[in-house]
């Protein structure tokens, strides 16, 4: 990731220190809240650090839990922050014992969702730095390319990986994202941990969401 302006580093402090606000969770398509805000979504496989991630953005330690329990019901929670920007958090996907019934609810309601989401400006897909690209991961790559929606890698648990590996695995990453039309070039490593790269992430957020009155 380039260096960020010190403007958008001051405007990402500045936004995710106003208060971000549960507003429903949602098993069903049509239960979806008014996409009248501009909207981001996170997604990733079980595990990946989505809920903590969330939490370490927001300041607030419990706001994302993880949803990932198998044969819990899968529901994308959203997210007002200020009302500003509206945050989804999708269900996580790729759970290895994860029934065949559980994958097609997953599918049924994100696939619809990520489709048809008018106000969706970015999806953030979080991809475990000790780990890299899986199948599951690309396969929503290509559902991303196909919706024509964009979306953008963070890495998750930077913390677990040596700044040599990192290195390596962040330019693979990025070559295989250049062959994707609604990738964005740029991959922002993080760990929720060490709250390393939060601040990065909350200035690409910004740039994203309304501006400040
Ligand atoms: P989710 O299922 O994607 O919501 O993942 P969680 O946020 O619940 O995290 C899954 C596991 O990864 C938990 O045991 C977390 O403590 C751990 N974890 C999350 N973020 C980090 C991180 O930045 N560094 C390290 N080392 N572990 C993390």
């Amino acid at each position: 990731m380039d260096d960020i302006p010190h403007e958008d580093l001051e405007a990402g402090r500045l936004l995710f220190a106003k208060p971000c606000t549960f507003v429903m969770g949602c098993a069903k398509i049509n239960q979806l809240p008014a996409d009248t805000l501009p909207e981001i979504a996170f997604a990733g496989r079980s595990n990946v650090g989505k809920s903590s991630l969330i939490n370490a953005l927001t300041g607030q330690k419990a706001l994302a839990r993880t949803s990932n329990t198998p044969g819990r019901t899968q529901q994308i929670n959203f997210f007002d922050l200020d009302r500003r920007l509206m945050i989804a958090d999708l269900p996580g996907y790729g759970y290895a014992r994860a029934p065949k019934a559980q994958v097609k609810e997953w599918t049924g309601l994100v696939e619809t969702y990520l489709k048809g989401r008018a106000s969706l400006r970015r999806i953030f897909v979080l991809v475990d730095a000790r780990h890299g690209l899986k199948e599951t991961d690309r396969a929503i790559f290509k559902m991303l390319d196909v919706a024509a929606q964009p979306y953008q890698v963070v890495l998750t648990k930077c913390d677990k990986v040596k700044p040599g590996p990192l290195d390596r695995l962040t330019e693979a990453t990025a070559k295989e994202l250049a062959t994707h039309a609604a990738a964005h070039p740029d991959i922002v490593p993080t760990s929720s941990r060490k709250v390393d790269g939060i601040d990065v992430l909350r200035a690409v957020i910004s740039t994203l969401a309304l501006p400040a009155d």
